[in-house]
């Protein structure tokens, strides 16, 4: 901290005018500055000399008017008790400024660190612009106080009284003895008339004070002024360390003292009301603990708990958790529970109205709820609806909450490898808690809440004991009607939670757990289902939540089949709805800039951001015209599309054949590719691929050497062996995803079949089917999902088990008619309706006949 002693301020001094803070003699602080002219200032005489001079500057505050236009000069505020009538009688302090840090982000402007030397005023303004310069008169001279070494007379004495609170506010300050002990040497080491001004920008004070502060030249007055606020500080401070020392855990009233800064007049008799208080609390604790509703052995253990609560001093660690504790169990909703208002008409029509198709689903939902209206304990199994992610199951969960009246919490399971993560950790441990299932419980506060546990399939398995086994005790009706908590450690009755599970997949649900369930497969949907659900419920939904009408955006159904088909590719709905989303937002933008942009960039213009129907290209036309989002709108949003129609490109050479796999995320198409090279008659295959795929790789190629003759399939060189000083390579593109199964049989037999027959695969047909070794085709899992994929692909044939035929059933039957299906028992048939003109082709089958005839 600087003192003005030996300093002499240059009679002419740039001015910097700050809005936010009040710079005292002795004190650094912080200023930011953004106005044209302090920027101006900080430009040519911070950022340039060097020399002291240089960055000496007149720090103005100007508080009192902070609304006001930064660029303007303010009209300098008056000093108090100043007989000068100029405009510009003005107190300020010189500073130097010891830091300058610039930055463009939000807008461009400096932060200044600026250590006060001693006051100024202003005698005349000398130039306004870039920046205000002018004469000024400096004010404080230590000297004329200092040289007589100590103050004297009533200034002397108010000094010392000064000092003195000065020391017992050190003294109370809650820091460590050092850095106590360094503040007290520090406060010793200053002259005793800079006192007021450091203390004042050291201790809570409004800027209106600091203004006070440094408008009271006459030093006597300054410490009048500063005194009483330093005396405030000590007795806030005071009444601080009471309350700690009492009430160690009721923060709200220290914080509500602390919020205020500076404390109320108004004095506290804490000491005696902390007692009453105490035991107030304690009772109430109790009368809440009775009023719980709890069964009679959790009753037993609160009350004990609470007899030992009320002996433990408060300043021991198991209070505090012995308290949460008790409040913990206060609040579950031992005995509060909902009625349910089941009616399955009401129940079928608001299920019908959340969601579009998923018939199926919704009337198995329907036939359960039914169940429960007749028997209301229905211990049956719980539902689990499996499909890809976006198809709505966790939707349909909610439905069903609102359908019987009943609270909805959902639990994400996905990564939970801990059974403390379900059943909580034991009450020894520092910073336990209650598990997932009792928190869900606290949350919605009543006992018969919808739990919607998601995604089970993606729990996982640590040495902290495994979460499945926890579930299991969760869901079985037989024992959750007393599920312990580790952290409760008394009994909670689950009987009366309706619980549902999501999965994507059944395929890693841990069996035991899988056989408590019954699972409901929620297959991806249509191009023509999804377009139904964008307009009647993602587009409403999305409109509202972006505050927008239909009268102010309007997305045709040809934009939508648009999204569907070139910005997404998925099974399920969400990346369509986080598409329209963005559209809603692009256009929300427009809307709230009042249409200016949509109305100038009119629909004529090539690539306008939005066009807008024909007739309202007029400039005049209202702002309420709805946006209607076309082709040229949705690639300016969204911007290029990200799905090209690849199929047909990739089919050029031999050797390539087009799958179906089923994944967790819904059908997809899946690309073989083989091709051959001289070599020994070695086999690679790349693209992570499981055993099982491995397996259906060799398969198909010992079918295919076997019966090398029927089909003319040959080496490189027209050899009769197809392997023969040959290497085959079989890849299966996008290898970063691991892929495994048996049904790829089919398409590695077609691909190979191509390769070594040199014939292209027909370029509108997939397949799918599981091959043996004699050449037969087996069913496989999956066949909705796989034909809606080969469908978006805008794929025509489909080649599957003849077995899988009654599969057909559930695919939309006008998806069915623009299909063709081939439904195949021996790889024979897999090869006629793969190629044009059959395999091997016609004409050879032909000259075969001939030969035989
Ligand atoms: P999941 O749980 O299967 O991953 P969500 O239930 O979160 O999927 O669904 C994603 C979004 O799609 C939600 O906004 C949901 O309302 C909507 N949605 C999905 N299917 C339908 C449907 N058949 N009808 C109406 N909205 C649907």
């Amino acid at each position: 901290m600087s003192s003005s002693g030996g300093i002499q301020i240059p009679s002419r001094l740039p001015l910097l005018l700050t809005h936010e803070g009040v710079l005292l003699p002795g004190s650094t602080t912080r200023f930011s500055v953004d106005s044209a002219r302090n920027m101006q200032l900080v430009k040519s005489r911070l950022l340039k000399g060097t020399s002291l001079k240089s960055t000496m500057i007149g720090v103005i505050p100007n508080t009192k008017d902070p609304e006001h236009d930064s660029d303007e000069l303010p009209s300098l505020h008056r000093c108090h008790g100043c007989a000068c009538c100029s405009v510009f009688c003005s107190i300020g302090t010189a500073g130097l400024a010891v830091q300058v840090v610039g930055s463009n982000w939000p807008k461009p402007h400096y932060t200044l660190l600026i250590t006060g030397l001693c006051r100024f005023r202003v005698s005349h303004l000398l130039r306004e612009r870039p920046f205000p310069v002018a004469m000024v008169e400096q004010l404080d001279r230590l000297e004329q106080y200092t040289e007589g070494g100590q103050l004297d007379g009533e200034l002397g004495e108010l000094s010392q009284r000064f000092y003195q609170a000065a020391v017992q506010l050190v003294g109370m300050l809650d820091m460590s003895v050092p850095v106590v002990a360094k503040l007290r040497r520090l406060l010793d080491s200053l002259p005793r008339e800079t006192l007021p001004d450091v203390l004042a920008s050291m201790i809570r004070t409004s800027n209106l004070e600091k203004l006070q502060v440094l408008d009271a030249v006459d030093l006597e007055e300054r410490f009048k002024k500063t005194l009483p606020m330093l005396t405030r500080q000590i007795e806030g401070l005071k009444l601080l360390q009471k309350t700690r020392k009492l009430r160690p855990d009721d923060d709200k009233r220290v914080l509500a003292m602390r919020k205020g800064g500076v404390f109320p007049g108004r004095q506290f008799s804490l000491e005696e009301d902390a007692e009453d208080e105490d035991g107030d609390d304690m009772a109430m604790l109790e009368r809440k603990v009775k009023e719980a509703g709890m069964p009679e052995p959790a009753l037993r253990v609160c009350l004990k708990e609470l007899k030992r609560l009320k002996k433990m001093p408060q300043s021991m660690p198991e209070y505090a958790l012995t308290r949460n504790y008790l409040e913990l169990m206060v609040e579950l909703p031992w005995s509060k529970s909902t009625t349910d208002c089941l009616d399955i008409r009401a129940a079928r029509v608001l299920l019908d109205n959340d969601h579009y198709a998923l018939e199926k689903l919704k009337r198995r939902v329907l036939e359960y709820l039914a169940v429960r209206q007749l028997k209301s304990a229905l211990k049956g199994p719980i539902l689990c609806f499996v499909g890809p992610p976006g198809v709505g199951k966790t939707s349909v969960g909610r439905s069903i909450a609102r359908t019987l009246g009943r609270e909805f919490h959902r639990i994400a399971l996905g990564g939970v490898c801990d059974q403390s993560d379900i059943r909580g950790h034991r009450r020894t441990y520092v910073g336990s808690m209650p598990g997932r299932i009792i928190n869900g419980l606290k949350m919605v506060g009543v006992n018969n809440p919808v739990f919607l546990l998601d995604e089970v399939d993606k729990l996982g398995k640590s040495l902290q004991g495994d979460p499945a086994a926890a579930l299991l005790e969760v869901l079985d009706p037989e024992q959750n009607h007393s599920f312990t908590d580790h952290y409760l450690n008394v009994a909670f009755d689950l009987s009366q939670v309706l619980f549902i599970a999501t999965a994507n997949t059944t395929a890693t649900i841990p069996p035991a757990l899988l056989d408590r369930m019954e699972v409901l497969q929620v297959p991806g949907y249509t191009q023509e289902e999804k377009v139904e659900i964008a307009h009647r419920h993602l587009i409403p939904h999305q409109l509202e939540q972006h505050g927008l009408t239909p009268q102010q955006l309007q997305i045709p159904q040809d934009t939508t089949q648009e999204i569907i088909s070139k910005y997404t590719r998925e099974a399920g709905v969400r990346s369509l709805e986080r598409k329209i989303g963005a559209i809603c937002r692009a256009v929300a933008v427009k809307v709230a800039e009042g249409h200016k942009l949509s109305r100038t960039d009119s629909s004529s213009e090539p690539g306008a951001l939005f066009t807008k129907p024909a007739e309202d290209s007029d400039m005049t036309a209202p702002p309420e015209m709805p946006i209607v989002i076309d082709q040229v709108a949705l690639k300016d949003i969204l911007g290029p599309q990200i799905f090209e129609m690849e199929v047909s490109e990739r089919l050029t050479l031999p050797g390539v054949a087009i799958g179906l796999a089923w994944t967790p995320l819904g059908g997809e198409i899946m690309f073989v590719e083989a091709s051959r090279m001289e070599g020994e008659g070695q086999l690679t295959l790349t693209g992570q691929l499981g055993d099982v795929m491995k397996e259906s790789a060799h398969l198909a190629i010992t079918w295919l050497r076997s019966n090398a003759k029927t089909y003319q399939l040959t080496n490189i060189a027209g050899c009769a062996d197809p392997l023969e000083g040959n290497d085959i390579h079989l890849h299966f593109p996008a290898g970063a995803v691991t892929k495994d199964g048996p049904s790829a049989g089919v398409t590695i037999v077609t691909c190979l079949a191509s390769l070594f027959s040199g014939r292209l695969v027909r370029s509108d047909v997939a397949m799918t089917g599981e091959i043996t070794l004699r050449g037969l085709v087996l069913p496989v899992g999956g066949i909705k999902d796989k034909v809606l994929a080969a469908h978006r692909a805008g794929l025509k044939r489909i080649i599957l088990p003849k077995r899988n035929e009654k599969d057909l059933e559930e695919i939309p039957s006008h998806i069915r008619a623009e299909l063709d299906f081939v439904t195949a028992s021996t790889l024979d048939e897999v090869l006629n309706a793969a190629f044009d003109g059959g395999f091997p082709a016609a004409t050879v089958t032909h000259s075969q006949i001939a030969s035989k005839l």
